[in-house]
């Protein structure tokens, strides 16, 4: 058997063990150790790195034998050693409002969503970070499916390159694009998972996301979201360096437990230290509030001005998620007048509090709609079949 070249989780997915090892999701230094232990030069692997690095990233090429500034045997080398793989697209769906909806296959078999949603003069990804997820929120579809695995950095960073790869968006060559104006100018990590528990990887391919040679997107225009793991909150500033959005949805901890039930081990206090903590937050990089609007769960207008009361001091908007049902779902959307009255007390009292518009909710594209295609045939099916008493189980 053949030692692995790199550490195992920047190497995956692989086609087998002992096959080839994919470039995409390494670091910048893991690329360059990569090359070293492949044979290149000690003296020439930055810069070969480099090279490689802006045909993977800048130029979005696939095939070695197109990297022109190589010469025609070290291409053949690499080709030997490696390649340069993204999750393979199964399905595309476009929604009447123009969303796209991708399921991809990763290493495994297993499947995850993508979600590009046009927005006027710019695009925002919404990409996944697990196959499934292990908390267990209680509004949230991807929360009915158990955590599979969590994703490698390859597998974050190919969610964007499949994406732009659909798009037609990687530049002629000797062309550069400036992210305003490009069609996936933003990402947000508001899929499926949650991106606090799986750091490493997701570090890794936000990382690649920023890099000036490549993909390029800047710090400011990626956006990270958790359901309030608190211990991991300081370093996504400091390692990462993206905005953060919360899954906050509650005003007290006995609301907030039962929907997001990480609250029983980090409660609405110690997620407010740690916000207020947030080396990043300024009145420019304000953190969101995520709050999805439940009828009679959490809309009233004491919450409303409770809410207010809790963030007092931390740089915020409060973004109000009217909730979007999926089948089975226990809840149902506030009133839109409620919405509107929610809203305009946190307005108010000085904030900005957007309604998100849901997008995408005709192919089940909508956040917190995410799940697994096979797994939302399988749960059907075992609908049906108990249904029709055909099981127990
Ligand atoms: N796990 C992370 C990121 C993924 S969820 C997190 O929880 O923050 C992205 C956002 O969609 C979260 O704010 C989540 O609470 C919200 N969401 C989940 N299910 C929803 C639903 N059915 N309707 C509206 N928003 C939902
Ligand atoms: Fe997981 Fe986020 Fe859904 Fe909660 S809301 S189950 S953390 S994906």
């Amino acid at each position: 058997m053949t030692t692995p070249l790199v550490p195992d989780h920047t190497t995956v997915p692989r086609k087998r063990p002992e096959g080839p090892i994919n470039l995409v999701g390494l670091t910048r230094d893991g690329l360059r150790e990569a090359l070293i232990d492949q044979g290149t030069a000690e003296k020439q692997a930055k810069m070969r790195a480099g090279q490689i690095w802006q045909w993977i990233y800048a130029k979005g090429v696939r095939r070695f034998d197109l990297m022109t500034n190589l010469s025609k045997s070290y291409r053949a080398d690499l080709a030997e050693s490696f390649v340069i793989e993204v999750p393979e697209v199964v399905t595309k769906q476009v929604s009447d409002d123009g969303t796209r909806k991708y399921l991809v296959r990763i290493a495994g078999g297993h499947e995850v969503e993508v979600v590009y949603i046009p927005e006027e003069g710019r695009g925002t990804l919404c990409i996944s970070s697990q196959v499934g997820c292990t908390l267990t929120c209680s509004f949230c579809h991807t929360g009915t499916q158990k955590l599979v695995r969590n994703l490698t950095a390859g597998e974050i960073i190919g969610q964007v390159m499949v994406a732009r790869d659909d798009l037609g968006e990687w530049p002629e060559l000797g062309v550069s694009n400036p992210p305003e104006a490009r069609l996936l100018s933003n990402i947000v990590l508001m899929g499926m998972g949650e991106p606090l528990y799986n750091f490493e990887n997701v570090r890794d391919a936000m990382k690649i996301a920023m890099d000036p040679e490549g993909i390029s997107l800047s710090r400011r225009r990626i956006t990270l979201s958790t359901s309030g793991v608190v211990p991991e909150i300081a370093r996504t500033a400091t390692e990462i360096g993206c905005l953060l959005a919360v899954s906050f949805h509650a005003t007290t901890d006995a609301v907030r437990d039962g929907l997001v039930p990480i609250n029983k081990k980090w409660p609405i206090a110690d997620l407010l230290d740690a916000l207020r903590a947030y080396p990043k937050a300024s009145n420019s990089e304000r953190i969101t509030f995520e709050y999805v609007m439940l009828k009679d769960v959490n809309d009233s207008d004491e919450d409303a001005r409770k809410l207010v009361q809790l963030i007092k001091g931390i740089p915020a908007k409060i973004n109000l998620i009217p909730f979007n049902e999926w089948p089975g779902s226990p809840y149902q959307r506030s009133d839109w007048k409620r919405i509107k009255a929610f809203s305009n007390i946190i307005f108010d009292a000085g904030y900005a509090s957007p309604i998100r518009k849901p997008r995408g909710e005709d192919i089940m594209a909508a956040c917190g709609q995410l799940k697994s295609a096979t797994e939302r045939v399988r749960k059907s099916r075992r609908q049906i079949e108990a249904g029709a008493g055909l099981r127990t189980d």
